[in-house]
């Protein structure tokens, strides 16, 4: 499927160095919109399943053989290595979001928000920033899920990512969870106003 021959849903990527924030900013955007069916892009990762993680809930937990599976049938939109792990967004449900309409939500990283973006033009990406670096540490180590040495190469890559920071479409600094929660919900919602080419018909038709 061409990506611009379905344009009724709309595909929002949420992407932020580690420690952004975007996951507990995509869970509150999940839970405000439940009932208007935004979902989220349930990824497929080779990353071992965290303890208060569910195979199926935050990913598809997949060994690098099954994952290469999947990949070389050309069913992931995008895939990249993250943190030494593989990550891949399945292509079905963001082509039945294209076709059927509603929002998808996807959790990216950054090299992935891009891939998204130019094969899905349509989509809207949206860059979330730590407010400082002090705070940016101050997370990533508050998690503790990870060693001293990860932590390190999580913190050097989150900078070097901040710096692409123009190439979104909207950047929102996360100082105040609640806060930046409006602000991407407004982003979204203005972006489902946006106009679509189902609309012009229905414009054609009132003014023709
Ligand atoms: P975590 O392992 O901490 O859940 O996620 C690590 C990083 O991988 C996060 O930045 C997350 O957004 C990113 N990520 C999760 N799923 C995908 C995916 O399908 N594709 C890409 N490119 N990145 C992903």
């Amino acid at each position: 499927m061409s990506s611009s021959s379905h344009d009724s849903g709309r595909i929002v990527i949420l992407s932020s160095p580690s420690g952004g924030g975007k996951t507990s900013l995509t869970r509150n955007l999940l839970a405000l919109h439940k009932k208007d069916g935004w979902t989220f892009s349930i990824s497929v990762t080779t990353r071992p399943k965290r303890p208060n993680e569910r195979e199926g809930r935050e990913y598809y937990f997949r060994s690098r053989e099954q994952f290469a599976e999947i990949r070389s049938q050309g069913r992931f939109a995008e895939s990249c290595k993250v943190h030494g792990h593989l990550y891949g967004t399945p292509r079905d449900s963001i082509e039945s979001v294209c076709k059927a309409g509603g929002v998808i939500l996807l959790d990216v990283d950054v090299k992935g928000a891009f891939k998204i973006k130019k094969a899905f033009p349509q989509a809207v990406s949206i860059f979330i920033l730590p407010p400082s670096k002090v705070e940016l540490r101050r997370r990533l180590k508050s998690r503790g899920t990870e060693t001293r040495e990860q932590l390190g190469i999580r913190l050097d890559r989150s900078l070097a990512e901040m710096k692409l920071y123009k190439r979104f479409d909207y950047t929102v600094i996360n100082d105040n969870l609640d806060v930046a929660t409006k602000l991407v919900d407004s982003i979204i919602h203005s972006f489902k106003a946006r106009k679509k080419s189902s609309d012009f018909k229905r414009i054609d038709r009132i003014i023709g």
